[in-house]
């Protein structure tokens, strides 16, 4: 008999694990006991005479079997009254299902789809690019010239003496034409900046796409196809477009595109202010300066054109206030439930 105080032990063991309220401290505690009391006979062990060794080496491993059984039975116990626990915070499954709520898609991405739609079936590539961008992307590649109203800082967010936040989705596709020496269709869209004040049309933040097209020869013929073509896919095939000379930076020529009202059919109505037509977008040829800046020597010629996604969904859907698309107004959006 090597273990004197085996049932006292015993006895110690079990009031030990029965004090434990979490598995990480049963096993700290368990280490801790055998160390003191069952590793110790081990070393005794080895220090008998060798005709008591196999009894004595019997009796402590039956006494550390019992202490193991006993430590096994306690951890399965405390780990299934953890599970239960966790099982409580997590998961409740008595929650009433029928109460969760379908989404929709929000405005602003029923009208985005819709273009990029347009555009990618005429394989043109979409980015989204970065809103914080360079002055050089912005401004300076664009021919808006140094003395320009649009670089003022009453009209624009500056973030150093390099860099801003982009005014319109132009710098990005300024951005990816830069260097590519050949025929591209790039679209880009996402949030543009102005340091506007808040009011019934605008907003110091917005919605936009642009979109460049560079290719030999290309002509206003092309530009016209490709947004006539648009307008019927958002507005059907209805409606009537004219285009307007107008100046952008950028492109020369330049026009403001109008699309015949939707709501009274041309006739005049208080929508399209009594004239029969809507300015919808911003279009033109791409600027030789443009072409240069971005270094395209072997193509000739570009087309662009700049869309509003709120101007157009509040012409759509007869939207008054656009503050109304970012107030997350559930009578709202649940009236574009199944829109597409
Ligand atoms: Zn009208």
């Amino acid at each position: 008999m090597i273990i004197n105080n085996k049932e006292q032990l015993v006895a110690e063991f079990k009031k030990l694990l029965a004090e434990q309220t979490n598995t990480v401290k049963l096993i700290v505690n368990k280490n801790i006991f055998f160390k003191k009391n069952v590793a110790n006979l081990y070393t005794q062990l080895k220090a008998l005479p060798a005709d008591q060794k196999r009894n004595a080496g019997l009796e402590i491993n039956a006494f550390n079997q019992e202490l193991t059984a006993l430590f096994e039975t306690r951890k399965v116990q405390l780990d299934s009254a953890n599970e239960l626990t966790n099982n409580k915070v997590n998961y409740d499954l008595n929650i009433d299902t029928y109460n969760l709520a379908k989404g929709s898609k929000t405005i602003l991405s029923i009208v985005y789809e819709q273009i990029i739609n347009y555009f990618k079936a005429l394989n043109f590539q979409i980015v989204d690019g970065d809103e914080v961008t360079t002055i050089e992307n912005n401004m300076d590649r664009l021919n808006i010239d140094k003395t320009h109203p649009a670089r003022d800082p009453k009209d624009t967010f500056y973030i150093d003496t390099q860099r801003m936040l982009r005014t319109h989705c132009t710098s990005t596709t300024a951005e990816a034409i830069h260097n590519q020496d050949r025929e591209i269709k790039v679209l880009s869209y996402g949030n543009v900046y102005r340091n506007d004040d808040d009011d019934l049309t605008h907003s110091h933040q917005f919605s936009q796409i642009d979109i460049v097209w560079v290719k030999n020869n290309l002509s206003i013929n092309h530009l016209k196809s490709v947004i006539d073509g648009l307008i019927k896919h958002i507005f059907g095939n209805e409606v009537k477009t004219r285009y307007r000379l107008s100046y952008f930076p950028f492109t020369e020529p330049s026009f403001e595109v109008d699309v015949s009202c939707f709501n009274c059919g041309g006739k005049g109505c208080p929508m399209c202010k009594q004239s029969g037509w809507i300015e919808i977008l911003g279009a033109g040829m791409l600027h030789k300066n443009v072409l240069e800046s971005a270094h395209i020597k072997k193509i000739n010629s570009g087309l662009a054109a700049g869309i509003g996604i709120e101007r157009i969904a509040m012409l759509k859907y007869g939207i008054k206030d656009v503050r109304d698309i970012y107030n997350n107004d559930f009578r709202l959006l649940n009236q574009l439930k199944g829109v597409k």
